[in-house]
């Protein structure tokens, strides 16, 4: 049994209740191990040490928190096996998507930050006849970081990385479904002598280590990516203090097909776009709109790729593997039977899976896919962050953008034509924060990210973040 422990002020230890949650392995549906069941006191100490850790780290020179950070990236990339098998043990996910995705993005996060910082640029603005504006840009103080568990480390490291490269200490929370490659970095900071106090790491509820990180007036900033409503929530808290919030939401995103895309291409990238992650990345495409013309051959050959996707034990090699925990599973196959409630017609998948043997308590779900749904009812409108996408016909470019268009989200699309003006018009007039052109989910990481609408407020990534975990100083020098 794996016992994960807080990590604070440099050393490991139990929620001060002593109080512990399972650990469940959702392959298995069976119990791995314990997490500390933190309360508000744990998170009290954890930012009393960030605090006392604030004054050495700010004042490190680049170079010396270059090379604490390499040195975490470096230490994560030494235990490579060990991360990419405990992700997926924890998630769900098949080995093969942590050792391709999930790991290595989160050493890129670490390594691309480490070096951001040192190229982070101060402004200076010259007022003829007057003086000199230079603007500094300067670490906030302790910052609260909160992240969810369909990309435990990726996007655990994708906050803690900016916030820790521009001197900020950080108090942060992993989700309480998915901690244990947070641990593990924990024990990475261990080995290599990271600062006391620089990193802390409470483990446990949202409603309570969540909520006392967003409560606490001695953080100064919160960085969270989640769902919409929790989002919704810490956004009024961080309001009433005017703490400085960063929101990564939720996503109910698009894939527009147009008749003359490259047909191969595209039907490769939308199986994977779909189901990636058993659909459990905030940026992947649930409502496939296509062009009529097209339609009836994209259903047939969509549906024929689907079926041949192997469903299993996710330390083999299967496409897909669990969701992440019963009741996520629970809320999937819930949509499924609105979809039918609401007219809809499942053209494949649609039940929960049993495979033989070791997994067979598991909580796995076909993938499945949907027709026959108007684009405005709940199935169409609501983010369901599982294997279940729905087909919608359309036949003009107005259309098209209307419907894309007509949920609360807005986080990301994609553009599938071979015609450049098309691509360029569609691109400009979709309601997203992100729009890939005939491809799905490359990612430069200088590039800002985020949503629009309800999918969040703010970006992330590049100097983006660096400017997010600072504040901005302008100062007038008159001559
Ligand atoms: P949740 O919003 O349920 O939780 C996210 C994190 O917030 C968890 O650590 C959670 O803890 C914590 N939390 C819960 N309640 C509170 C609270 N009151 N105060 C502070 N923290 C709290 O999201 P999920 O973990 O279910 O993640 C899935 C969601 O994340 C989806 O909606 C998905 O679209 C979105 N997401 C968005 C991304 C983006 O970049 N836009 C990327 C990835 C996911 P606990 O786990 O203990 O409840």
């Amino acid at each position: 049994m794996i016992r994960i422990k807080n990590y604070i002020n440099g050393l490991f230890q139990d929620a001060l209740s002593k109080s512990t949650i399972d650990l469940i392995n959702p392959s298995r549906g069976s119990i791995y191990g314990t997490l500390p069941d933190s309360e508000s006191s744990d998170v009290l100490v954890a930012i009393k040490a960030a605090k006392e850790a604030l004054p050495a780290w700010k004042v490190l020179s680049f170079e010396q928190r270059f090379d604490l950070l390499l040195k975490l990236a470096n230490g994560i990339e030494a235990r490579m096996q060990e991360f990419i098998e405990a992700e997926s043990m924890d998630n769900g996910k098949p080995q093969w998507l942590a050792a391709q995705s999930d790991i290595p993005r989160a050493i890129s996060n670490l390594k691309f930050f480490a070096s951001a910082q040192m190229n982070f640029p101060s402004e200076s603005h010259f007022t003829p006849g007057q003086g000199l504006n230079y603007t500094l840009r300067q670490p906030i103080g302790v910052v609260g970081c909160i992240s969810p568990w369909n990309l435990p480390l990726y996007l655990f490291t994708w906050k803690i990385a900016p916030a820790l490269a521009a001197g900020n200490t950080v108090v942060a929370k992993p989700s309480e479904i998915t901690p244990y490659t947070a641990y593990l970095l924990s024990t990475v900071c261990d080995e290599i002598g990271f600062p006391k106090g620089v990193l802390n790491i409470v483990h446990g509820l949202g409603g309570k280590v969540g909520q006392a990180i967003v409560e606490s007036k001695d953080i100064k900033a919160i960085a969270f990516t989640g769902g919409t409503i929790t989002g919704r929530a810490i956004n009024i808290e961080c309001a009433k203090q005017f703490k400085k919030v960063s929101l990564e939401l939720g996503g109910k995103n698009p894939n527009i097909i147009f008749e003359d895309c490259d047909f191969e291409e595209m039907m490769a990238t939308t199986v994977r776009s779909s189901f990636t992650n058993q659909g459990q990345i905030c940026l992947c495409g649930s409502r496939i709109f296509i062009q009529k013309t097209i339609y009836d051959k994209f259903k047939t050959e969509f549906i024929h790729r689907i079926q041949k996707l192997t469903i299993g034990d996710p330390a083999t090699e299967v496409n897909i593997g669990a969701v992440v925990s019963e009741a996520h599973l629970h809320k999937i196959l819930g949509y499924i039977d609105l979809a039918k409630e609401e007219g809809g017609i499942i053209l494949t998948g649609g039940k929960r899976v049993k495979p033989v043997g070791e997994c067979e308590n598991g909580y796995f779900i076909e993938p499945t896919v949907i027709e026959g749904l108007n684009h405005l009812c709940r199935l169409n409108q609501e983010e369901i962050f599982g294997p279940v996408v729905t087909l919608i016909p359309f036949e003009t470019e107005d259309e098209v953008i209307s419907m894309a268009n007509s949920t609360p989200y807005g986080l990301a699309c994609t553009i599938w034509t071979e015609n450049g003006k098309t691509a360029l018009r569609v691109a400009e007039r979709i309601d997203s924060g992100i729009v890939w052109v005939n491809t799905w989910m490359i990612r430069d990481l200088r590039t800002p990210f985020g949503g629009m609408k309800e999918s969040g407020i703010g970006r992330e990534g590049g100097f983006e973040a660096m400017r997010f975990f600072t504040e901005t100083k302008n100062v007038f020098i008159k001559y």
